[in-house]
């Protein structure tokens, strides 16, 4: 599965700043790196919780940096349906994600599907 699942299919008040040109079809995943701080409201599998020593929750990361629940197979989200709901908010096209890929990528933004 390679789906845009950081899609917010929700009406977005920063919609004009999203770039539509950008798909996580050409896309590592590289907003999985980022920390996402668990809500209350968040019901993740137990292995993928890390708690740090004041109790807050965020996802796990593997040693490679991306989230744990990445399948680094296909870089789809293996927990999809119960994504965080940080996870959920994230915007394709928005200014992190053009902000992240950057960073990963440098100048040379994916141009062609290369994860199926
Ligand atoms: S960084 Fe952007 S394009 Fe890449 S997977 Fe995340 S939302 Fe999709
Ligand atoms: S839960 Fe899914 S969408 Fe959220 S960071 Fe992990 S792999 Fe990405």
């Amino acid at each position: 599965m390679l789906s845009c699942w950081r899609v917010n299919i929700l009406p977005d008040p920063y919609a004009e700043s999203v770039d539509p040109s950008v798909q996580c079809t050409t896309c590592e995943a590289v907003c999985c790196r980022l920390t996402v701080v668990l809500m209350p409201e968040d019901h993740v599998p137990e292995w993928l919780i890390h708690r740090d020593e004041r109790g807050m929750e965020t996802l796990a990361k593997g040693e490679d940096g991306w989230c744990v629940a990445v399948n680094p197979n296909t870089s789809g989200c293996t927990i999809y349906e119960d994504r965080p709901a940080i996870c959920r908010k994230y915007a394709m096209g928005s200014p992190s994600c053009r902000d992240e890929r950057h960073k990963w990528f440098g100048d040379t933004i994916p141009t062609a599907v290369h994860l199926l």
